[in-house]
């Protein structure tokens, strides 16, 4: 890396405050469209990074495309074929020297445009060819029209594609940062990061300097290595996404100072705990008890604990939650549970209820259905303190909802909540100069990397170990042609006077067609085996029906239970041994696991069935495989970041990762541990550093609402 001395130089500070309305093209109107993103100076348009790039620099025969990869072609006008059965629709044949044809389909298009498909037309036309009805299309190129002797020539260099702006077009969005660009001042004056914060840090080693790095990346200059660019995986790119991430990694520590800048009540008297302790029809796990020992140190001192528990399905995170709920109620105080689902916080209600209220401790219950007198009850009892442990949905975040004295807000299954949320709650408890602790758990692994960038401002505990006495869970991978021989199976699994699942799901996430489907399903299985005792659970049912088919299935009254995926999290049954899943090929890895984590939660040997519909896509045979090698969730996760990349893992509502403008977690996951050593660093050597590089890349926009 060059060594950027100069690391604060008003010159340059003063170039970089400059508003865009000194660029020509930009009045009042397109001033407002740019600063609705957040687009106010000079600077600003440096850092918005194009999102991908066009490699317009060359024509590729027809014959030669290959679907999934884009690219530019050049042919003649063939055949026009327009039609409206259904939608409207138009479909241009362009052929080329290299004797293949390829279609170009529009869905939506104007006369005009009609009118320019003559045959004989010569087009240029760049897009993603995929396979059609007959050979290859592209489904809307952007194409033009090459009037005769136009000769015009090819790209020099990449296209870049930025991320679009509402009332601001791709063309003149382009025009713009070329004209900043040319006032991005000379030398190393932009530099923030002194050189010696890289100094023995291989994967910073040779890397382009700022300026060359947004020159690059803005301008790919002939020459330049396209693919790495188009991989995302140039020396440039890398420069910037240390920058960024590090700017990210620095914002979350600062959240972190600042909310520990709070006070925090200190929660310290365990009578109460140890008498659930004794209670308990078990002993904790020793990762149980250590995890327990982290919060209590935690929740002992006058600063607000942060602290997300890992534990995989059936790891018993409960059981320590509901004791560090008992800390707070011995103190007086309150606590609340909040789960994304209602049947999970169902599940953790009857938990509660059942471990909490033979100590005395009032547990009430607060979810959307809870409505008219019923609700004002209970806001009424926590905002005067009776209900000493809240447990409800996202309704525990409405307005409305005042606790007397919150001191420990938990929130499970964190990453189906954006951080907002969680935010929101412990907002629910704030008072004066004192915040409550917040406990967050989560039974969706996150590789350790991740992690780092995702919960820097959390510390991590793992309950990294089962309750005794379970088997691993037989899995099994089948094709759907051989659903028959699963009737027996089920038979087998009942007679031994087990219980199984049975998990419908489908691609479309429309609740009333997936609870179609199980209906469907349910009937079908109630024909074939008559002698059972099947129910069904779906999202559509009422919270009171779902209720009562749970307790059903939990009092082993029901043998077969035929489901949506709304049993993902929570549902807890140990005598269940059996699960099937239906087009299994359909999920993801981290929800293939969650389900299966539903079975083996007992002493017998338990099996998961994953039916699929053939053909498998390779990805989608990989998942399988991976989940009949493993049941390690760890091993999983970081399977699925490999697979999918971490948006999807982690929620793209989780931190705004998502909202990267250049590092992508899942490419950029090994510059993490660098980027973590260089933050230390910097913040040691030169905090008001910090503070500026944060400001570039995050702005005014603070990450998390108010830490
Ligand atoms: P999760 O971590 O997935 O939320 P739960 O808290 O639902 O797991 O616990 C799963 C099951 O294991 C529950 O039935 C719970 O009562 C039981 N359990 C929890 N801890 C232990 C333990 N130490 N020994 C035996 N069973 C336990
Ligand atoms: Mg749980």
């Amino acid at each position: 890396m060059t060594p950027g001395s100069p690391v604060h130089d008003s010159d340059y500070d003063r170039v970089a405050a400059t508003p865009l309305t000194c660029l020509s093209g930009v009045g009042d109107k397109v001033a407002e469209k740019l600063a609705a993103r957040g687009l106010l100076t000079l600077q600003d348009l440096w850092f918005h990074l194009p999102r991908q790039y066009e490699d317009r620099t060359e024509l590729v025969p027809i014959r030669l495309l290959r679907p999934g990869l884009p690219a530019q072609v050049e042919g003649v006008v063939e055949a026009v074929e327009r039609s409206y059965r259904g939608r409207p629709m138009l479909k241009v044949a362009i052929g080329d020297d290299s004797q293949a044809t390829l279609v170009l389909r529009f869905f939506h298009f104007r006369g005009t445009q009609v009118a320019q498909f003559a045959v004989g037309t010569r087009i240029r036309a760049y897009g993603t060819p995929r396979a059609g009805q007959i050979g290859l299309e592209i489904v809307h190129p952007s194409y033009r029209v090459l009037g005769a002797g136009v000769e015009p020539v090819l790209s020099d260099s990449l296209d870049p594609i930025y991320p679009a702006i509402d009332g601001v077009g791709p063309v003149v969005l382009r025009k713009l940062i070329g004209q900043a660009l040319q006032r991005l001042p000379e030398g190393e004056s932009m530099e923030l990061l002194p050189a010696d914060v890289f100094a023995g840090e291989p994967l910073c080693a040779r890397l382009p300097s700022l300026r060359e790095a947004l020159m690059t990346l803005h301008r790919p200059p002939q020459g330049s290595d396209v693919p790495a660019l188009l991989a995302g995986t140039h020396p440039a790119q890398r420069r910037l996404a240390i920058e960024e991430l590090l700017a990210h990694h620095l914002s979350l520590r600062r959240q972190r100072i600042a909310m520990q800048s709070h006070g925090a009540p200190p929660l310290r008297k365990a009578r109460l705990l140890d008498a659930l302790r004794e209670r308990l029809p078990f002993a904790l796990t020793g990762a149980q008890a250590r995890v327990l020992a982290e919060i209590r140190d935690d929740l002992g001192r006058p600063v607000p604990m942060l602290r997300l528990v890992q534990g995989d399905v059936g790891s018993g995170k409960t059981v320590v939650a509901a004791m560090a709920a008992l800390l707070a109620v011995e103190e007086g105080r309150q606590a609340a549970l909040m789960a994304p689902t209602e049947l999970l916080a169902e599940q953790h209600l009857a938990n509660l209820r059942a471990w909490l209220e033979p100590l005395g401790v009032r547990v009430v219950w607060l979810a959307g259905k809870v409505t008219g007198k019923a609700r004002d009850a209970v806001l009424a009892d926590i905002a005067g303190g009776a209900a000493q442990v809240v447990v409800g949905t996202h309704a525990l975040m409405q307005e409305g909802v005042v606790f007397r004295d919150l001191a420990l807000a938990i929130v499970d299954e964190q990453h189906r909540f954006g951080v907002h949320q969680r935010l929101a709650l412990r907002d629910k408890g704030s008072s004066g100069d004192s915040v409550p602790h917040q406990l967050v758990m989560t039974a969706t692994p996150i590789p350790r990397t991740l992690a780092m960038a995702a919960y820097a401002d959390l510390d991590v505990s793992a309950i990294d170990e089962l309750p005794p006495g379970r088997t691993p869970v037989q899995t099994v991978v089948l094709s759907a042609e051989r659903r028959p021989e699963l009737i027996e199976r089920i038979r087998a699994a009942c007679r031994e006077g087990r219980q199984a699942y049975w998990v419908c799901t489908l691609i479309d996430d429309s609740d009333e067609v997936i609870a179609q489907a199980a209906q469907t399903t349910f009937e079908l299985l109630t024909q074939q085996m008559p002698e059972l005792r099947i129910a069904l659970v779906h999202g559509r049912l009422k919270a009171a029906e779902k209720q009562k088919t749970m307790a059903a299935f939990k009092a082993g009254e029901v043998q077969l239970l035929v489901a949506t995926t709304v049993i993902e999290v929570g549902v807890d049954v140990p005598n269940a041994s059996l699960m099937i899943i239906e087009n299994a090929e359909r999920l993801g890895l981290a929800q293939l696991h969650q389900l299966r984590g539903r079975v083996g939660r007992g002493s017998a040997a338990s099996s998961c069935v994953l039916l699929y519909q053939s053909p498998l896509s390779r990805m989608a045979r990989q998942r399988l495989e991976t989940m009949r090698e493993t049941n390690d969730g760890f091993v999983i996760a970081e399977k699925d970041l490999q697979l999918r990349g971490p948006g999807e893992l982690l929620g793209t509502r989780q931190t705004g990762l998502a909202a990267f403008r250049i590092a992508d977690l899942g490419r950029d996951a090994a510059l993490l541990p660098t980027v973590q050593r260089i933050g230390e660093a910097l913040l040691r050597a030169s905090p008001d550093l910090a503070e500026r590089l944060t400001l570039r890349w995050i702005g005014g926009a603070v990450r998390y609402a108010s830490a």
